[in-house]
């Protein structure tokens, strides 16, 4: 089993998630993050730190549309394994929104914000948690 990101994440995009998976199964996209369900452990860390309840198993109703978009999406875009400094623009306004996938998801991959990687890695290791090796996004 693997969990999976659902419609609460588009424009929040806190990025807790990102920082406690002990796999760097997240990726990002312009406005939300998807996890990859076949690199997914299934350690069940990242679905309580989320703020927006936007992290499900794979198995719930509400995931079956978004079992497909996590799939496809974590292919293309580029890999996250830290929390940003701020959420997306104007994420409070749109946390707890309705059906926000049909106006609002976003397709493109994440453009990249200088500094952000050298905060994780030290915000990491407060955690007591490694990465996976490789360039992190
Ligand atoms: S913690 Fe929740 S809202 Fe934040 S990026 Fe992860 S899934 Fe999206
Ligand atoms: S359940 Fe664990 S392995 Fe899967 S995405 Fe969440 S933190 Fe990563």
């Amino acid at each position: 089993m693997a969990v999976v990101v659902i419609e609460g994440c588009i424009k929040c995009k806190y990025t807790d998630c990102a920082e406690v998976c002990p796999v760097d199964c997240f990726y990002e996209g312009e406005n939300m993050l998807v996890v990859n369900p076949l690199e997914c452990i299934d350690c069940g860390l990242c679905e309580p730190v989320c703020p927006v309840e936007a992290i499900v198993p794979d198995s719930y109703p509400e995931a079956a549309k978004w079992v497909r978009i996590n799939t496809d999406y974590s292919k293309i875009w580029p890999q996250i394994s830290y929390k940003r400094r701020s959420p997306y623009p104007q994420s409070e306004a749109f946390k707890g929104l309705k059906n926000k996938y049909p106006d609002h998801f976003d397709p493109r991959p994440a453009a990249q914000q200088a500094g952000d990687a050298e905060e994780s890695s030290r915000s990491k290791k407060a955690w007591g948690l490694g990465t996976r090796g490789g360039t992190k996004a």
